[in-house]
């Protein structure tokens, strides 16, 4: 895939002992987790977000340490800070959330990466975006690889997300074309892990409180449909191999074990509560049919690989729901 060379090469700045480094929806489920394995680096780390979704929880560990700075601010507007790397992740990722404000949900993904972008060419800061594999809509490829363009309905209800991370990385990309902005981007595939919103409405979240509090579980259509789930741990890898390597991508980022909803129910059965009932509800529009990211280009470019296995991973998410659902 060719990519185009910048038009303007922009003088790298030297490596800094301690990079300013700022995460967009930094109190957020993954942003969090970037956070800590930032902090504990030793980076300083400034956490922006507007708490859409995200909580002060999230991060309440994080506040009073030296290199922690919080700062409350929607991405939408213009900010001006002085950084040397940015991980922009500000975006609401979950269909229930993304689809209650669908306008807010295109603002966030142009007007804020685009900000983000200026703040990076500005400061000639390294910008990382977190984009998704819903780029590849109901994909006609399978397993979807960066190559694959996307089968992706552009007047639907998952549109302004969908559509909006595509314009998030076609403007990431103008911005190395057009300016040598150093940029790097990932798309994620389904992600899970301590920290979800108990309300959060993605499949994993759901499932596991349900079987914690003794709810049937919600499978939506036949739950035929196919998901690839990736625990939190191997995403922050990810994302940190990318951002340190001299790769733009895009790099699929996600664990290629791809199940039916109807199978994830089951094993969430098997790890929390066998007595748990599954229940079948109607299904959402264009909900793809199924998804598995090909991680052959993150492999043989970055030695990047997923590690933890769905039934661990489920294992590693119950302890914090039990915790916050108040069970057990
Ligand atoms: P999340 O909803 O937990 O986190 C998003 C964070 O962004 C929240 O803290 C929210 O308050 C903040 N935010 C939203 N709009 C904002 C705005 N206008 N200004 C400032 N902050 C704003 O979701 P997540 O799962 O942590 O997702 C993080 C990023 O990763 C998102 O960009 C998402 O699209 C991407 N992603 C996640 C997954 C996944 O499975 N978790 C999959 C693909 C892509
Ligand atoms: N921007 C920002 N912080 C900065 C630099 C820029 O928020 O430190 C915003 C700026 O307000 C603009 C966007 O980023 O809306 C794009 O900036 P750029 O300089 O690339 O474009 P221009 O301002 O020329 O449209
Ligand atoms: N889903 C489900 N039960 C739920 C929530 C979601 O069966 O309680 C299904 C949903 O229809 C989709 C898949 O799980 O096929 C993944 O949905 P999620 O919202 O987690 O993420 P998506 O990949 O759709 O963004």
């Amino acid at each position: 895939m060719s990519t185009g060379a910048p038009k303007t090469l922009v003088k790298t700045k030297p490596r800094i002992e301690r990079p300013r480094v700022l995460v967009t929806g930094g109190a957020g489920f993954v942003g969090s987790h970037l956070c800590d394995f930032l902090v504990a680096r030793g980076d300083y780390v400034i956490c922006m977000d507007n708490f859409f979704t995200g909580s002060k929880e999230n991060i309440a560990h994080l506040i009073g340490k030296p290199n922690f700075e919080l700062i409350r601010h929607d991405v939408i507007e213009p900010i001006f800070l002085e950084v040397d790397q940015i991980f922009h992740l500000a975006c609401p990722a979950s269909p229930v959330h993304y689809k209650w404000d669908p306008i807010k949900t295109a603002k966030t993904s142009f007007l804020g990466t685009l900000n983000m972008l200026g703040l990076a060419k500005r400061c000639r800061a390294r910008f990382l975006i977190s984009s998704t594999s819903e780029v590849y809509g109901d994909p006609l490829q399978h397993p979807q690889t960066e190559a694959y363009w996307g089968n992706v309905n552009p007047i639907g209800e998952r549109s302004c997300y969908d559509e909006g991370k595509r314009i998030a990385e076609t403007l990431t990309m103008d911005y190395y074309r057009e300016h040598g902005t150093e940029v790097r981007i990932i798309r994620i595939f389904n992600t899970y892990g301590p920290r979800m919103a108990l309300d959060d409405g993605r499949v994993v979240s759901n499932f596991v409180a349900q079987a914690l509090t003794g709810k049937p579980l919600t499978v939506y259509g036949e739950g035929t449909q196919t998901r690839s789930f990736q625990y939190v741990s191997d995403l922050i890898n990810g994302m940190i191999t990318v951002m340190e390597s001299n790769q733009i991508g895009p790099f699929n980022i996600g664990n290629p074990g791809e199940f039916t909803m109807i199978e994830l129910a089951n094993m969430v059965k098997e790890v929390v509560n066998p007595n748990a009932e599954i229940v079948f509800q109607e299904n959402t529009s264009d909900d793809p049919g199924r998804r598995k990211p090909d991680i052959t280009k993150a492999k043989t470019l970055l030695g990047w690989e997923p590690k933890v296995p769905l039934r661990d991973g489920l294992k590693l998410m119950v302890e914090d729901f039990s915790k916050r659902l108040h069970v057990k």
